[in-house]
């Protein structure tokens, strides 16, 4: 992703005659074949290895469909009664053949990724499918591809070398969100470092980027801030709980569209944590509104050991994703819209579901808020509502006035300018891509 845009991650780099592939992505804003990468300009019998750095579906959610369907067409003349992907009529009008043209898998490599990310990614692709509203033909993969998936990847820990076919790779913490890794491979003594997406910055939950203690021949780096300077934290964080803090007292609401894994788990330890500070505001409610937010809190608490200090000694004492003030929600059918509350819900661009059903309630009402939190993807309503407009097409498609106060504070754990600025000098690559 670059200046604001994101687009989708897959990196393919031979050498050698080694083939790896870095991540597998879908761009978020397409949907069916136009979100995938660029598969028929590669050979997938080629690749020896297959690496993912984090679970994000725009790193992760190619894969599915790449290791089941992806290969070289084949052309039948007639339909074998299989799965076929495309069938069209012979345009030769004499003939009446049905031209079945079926895709054969043919990667045959090897597949790695961190153990965290391989549980999250498992949760989040089902989710993906449950929630993405498009055609039976625009649907990449089911239910079933993801489970076959699981079968084929592999886990590798921080640190831990390992060789596939001459290729020598190992990986580092990455920060950005759990389980994110950047990956060194080695090929014929030529290294090359891919970072995927990171963050250099320590927050409540996760480790900061490893620098490593040597410097790859190549640097394949994101630079989704360019030349951008995040707020310091500390900054942003006020501004998040005054936010919230000032809406509810005046008697308002509070949307916080959020992706069910990610940063929401990371702004729902600031807000259990300035609940637990401020007595006064006991008597008002926080949800955590998403059909996976108590699997998600489950996945969390069986990667403690892979945070950072912080989190760990919190652990010691108690359970932090054992929230005090945050209950989760499944359905708004459960919801009981009384008075003054805060709900996180997903998903993160209001396009539809949870968040968009809340959004559609409150935004009329001057005494409420939506404070967006993350990475606003072009295209989606999240991104459409920071420029404030006047009015606003609901989900039913009315027109309705925007009351509802608009906050955007950015808690996207991406590296900006001098993070990036300061990852390289110290690394010193000579290339740098
Ligand atoms: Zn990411």
């Amino acid at each position: 992703g670059a200046g604001g845009e994101v687009g989708r991650s897959c990196v393919h780099m031979s050498f050698k005659g080694r083939t790896v592939l870095f991540d597998c992505g879908i761009h978020p804003a397409y949907s069916g074949m136009a979100a995938l990468p660029y598969f028929d300009e590669i050979d997938p019998s080629a690749i020896d290895v297959l690496l993912v750095t984090h679970f994000h579906l725009d790193h992760a959610a190619s894969l599915p469909y790449f290791l089941e369907k992806v290969g070289h067409h084949v052309v039948t003349l007639t339909c074998g009664g299989g799965r076929c992907c495309y069938a069209v009529w012979c345009l030769n009008l004499l003939c009446s053949a049905l031209l079945c043209f079926c895709l054969q898998t043919t990667f045959k490599g090897r597949v790695f990724m961190t153990h965290a990310t391989k549980a999250i990614y498992r949760l989040l692709l089902s989710d993906y499918v449950k929630v993405s509203k498009v055609s039976v033909e625009d649907m990449l993969f089911d239910e079933q591809d993801i489970i076959r998936s699981m079968d084929k990847i592999e886990v590798i820990d921080f640190h831990q070398t390992l060789e596939v076919n001459g290729i020598r790779f190992w990986c580092y913490t990455a920060g950005h969100v759990l389980g994110a890794a950047m990956f060194m491979v080695d090929i014929a003594g030529v290294r090359i470092l891919y970072t995927g997406d990171y963050s250099r910055e320590e927050d409540r939950h996760l480790k900061a980027a490893e620098v490593p203690q040597f410097s790859p021949d190549i640097c394949i780096i994101e630079s989704t801030y360019g030349v951008q300077q995040h707020q310091p934290r500390h900054v942003r964080e006020k501004r998040f709980t005054d936010a919230i803090h000032n809406t509810v007292s005046q008697g308002g609401r509070v949307l916080i569209p959020a992706y069910a894994l990610g940063r929401a788990q990371e702004l729902l330890l600031i807000l259990d944590e300035y609940w637990s500070n401020h007595p006064e505001l006991h008597k008002i409610p926080i949800y955590y509104a998403s059909p996976l937010a108590k699997k998600c809190m489950a996945v969390y608490q069986t990667y403690i050991n892979s945070m950072n200090e912080r989190i760990r000694n919190q652990f010691a004492q108690s359970n932090p994703f054992h929230f005090k003030h945050i209950e989760p929600l499944n359905n708004i059918d459960n919801f009981h819209d009384v008075g003054p509350s805060v709900v996180m819900a997903s998903p993160g661009s209001l396009q539809s579901g949870l968040s968009r059903q809340l959004f559609d309630k409150w935004c009329t009402d001057k005494k409420n808020a939506c404070v967006i939190s993350g990475f606003a993807v072009e295209g989606s309503l999240v991104k459409t509502i920071i420029n404030e407009p006047r009015e606003v097409t609901l989900a039913n498609g009315l027109t309705a006035p925007l009351h509802m106060q608009i906050f955007y504070i950015s808690f996207s754990a991406h590296a900006d300018f001098p993070q990036t600025s300061g990852f390289l000098d110290e690394l010193r690559p000579p290339n740098i891509i």
